[in-house]
């Protein structure tokens, strides 16, 4: 079965390692020339928007899925005119503009932030008496680990031209700043025939908006958040028709969750199930969209992400640690860029806190020290 990937960067590169034994063979189509699952698939090199690069790929795949959620709804419904894509275009739509998401959300009757959208830096103060200061303002398409997004500290006019100015403008909205007690995130599986399975929940440690490392499962999740969670997930499958994996992220509030957002996709926080899951994120997308019975999403032990940013730490180092793996990305090291990602897991929390303080002494500056990603 030939299954197709619009965009080609790591998340492609993880499912087509997932989908090899599985005797799937892959296409990716991304603008980049030599992308990261370039090494492990057919590449087209050319732009989501250009017909003749989007027919070129498409011909004869057997299956067609994306591993991000920026590209342009109108591909998408060229590709399923012509073959099934998992997740829908409409999925695509419901998540690609913030705006758009919030309002599928609120719709659901899942709680999200307070938020008010706006067009012109001009309705900004009046947003800004409705959600408070401080609050965070983002664009509406485009923003993705942090990018695209501002915290608004205070109503001066200089305060709001500078956040203003650091989104690039309109069109955005405007969300209360949450004061949460921690970040979590939900990846559902949902199969062709409706079968939906859950991982646990995952504690995520960000800085400056881009994830840095978590810990799988959350720790101190009350049966009661669980539930919660996995109802939210239950209803946006469900409302979508959804085929494939689905990531939400959460802030824990009050003993409460609130989404802070919905990706249609497989996603960095769940990139700790290639080892610590009796089956990864990525074949249980590729079994969802292929139509095969779903595995089992029940952890192994605990388990610990880092992600590598920046530069690459020493790999004789870190693979000397107990049940640590490294994965490399093979893109070239930029400051901020994420190139990899470390996994160590432990049977128990308190083995895996003591194996990350170890790993987190080996990463390099970029990687290093952001959060407390303590296994509790
Ligand atoms: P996003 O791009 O929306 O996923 O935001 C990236 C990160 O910024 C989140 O993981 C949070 O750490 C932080 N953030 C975004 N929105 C809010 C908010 N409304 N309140 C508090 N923190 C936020």
């Amino acid at each position: 079965m030939l299954v197709g990937v619009l965009g080609g960067g790591q998340l492609a590169r993880m499912l087509a390692l997932a989908g090899y034994p599985l005797g799937l063979r892959f296409r990716v189509l991304d603008p980049a020339e030599r992308p990261p699952a370039a090494e492990l698939a057919a590449h087209v090199c050319g732009r989501y928007e250009d017909p003749d690069a989007v027919a070129r790929f498409a011909a004869d795949l057997d299956v067609c899925t994306y591993e991000f959620e920026n590209v342009p709804v109108e591909t998408a419904s060229l590709i399923e005119r012509q073959l099934p894509l998992y997740p829908s275009g409409t999925a695509l739509a419901h998540t690609q503009d913030r705006l758009a998401e919030r309002q599928f959300l609120c719709g659901l009757g899942i709680p999200v932030a307070r938020f008010v959208a706006i067009d012109r830096l001009e309705e900004l103060p009046d947003a800004l008496s409705i959600v408070g200061t401080p609050a965070v303002l983002k664009r509406r398409r485009l923003g993705y680990d942090g990018r695209g997004q501002a915290i608004v500290r205070s109503r001066g006019d200089a305060a709001q031209a500078r956040a203003w100015r650091t989104i690039g403008g309109g069109p955005a909205i405007v969300e209360e700043l949450v004061p949460f007690r921690r970040e979590l995130s939900l990846i559902a599986v949902r199969g062709r025939t409706g079968e939906t399975r859950c991982y646990p929940l995952v504690e995520n440690h960000h800085h400056d908006g881009m994830l840095r490392s978590s810990v799988a499962p959350a720790p101190d999740v009350s049966s009661r958040l669980d539930t919660e969670a996995r109802a939210h997930a239950d209803r946006i499958l469900g409302a979508l028709g959804y085929v494939g994996a689905l990531t939400i992220e959460f802030f824990e509030h009050d003993d409460r969750l609130v989404v802070n957002e919905i990706a249609p996709r497989v996603h960095n926080s769940g990139h700790w199930t290639i080892e610590g899951a009796e089956t990864s994120q990525f074949e249980n997308h590729l079994r969802a969209i292929v139509g095969l019975p779903l595995g089992s999403t029940a952890p192994i032990g605990c388990t610990a992400l880092v992600n590598v940013i920046g530069s690459t730490p020493d790999p004789t180092a870190i693979l000397c640690l107990p049940d640590t793996h490294l994965h490399l990305y093979g893109k070239t090291p930029r400051q901020g860029r994420k190139l990899g990602h470390v996994t160590a897991r432990a049977p128990d929390a308190s083995t895996l806190a003591a194996r990350l303080a170890h790993l987190r002494r080996l990463m390099p500056g970029d990687t290093k020290g952001h959060g407390s990603c303590e296994a509790r």
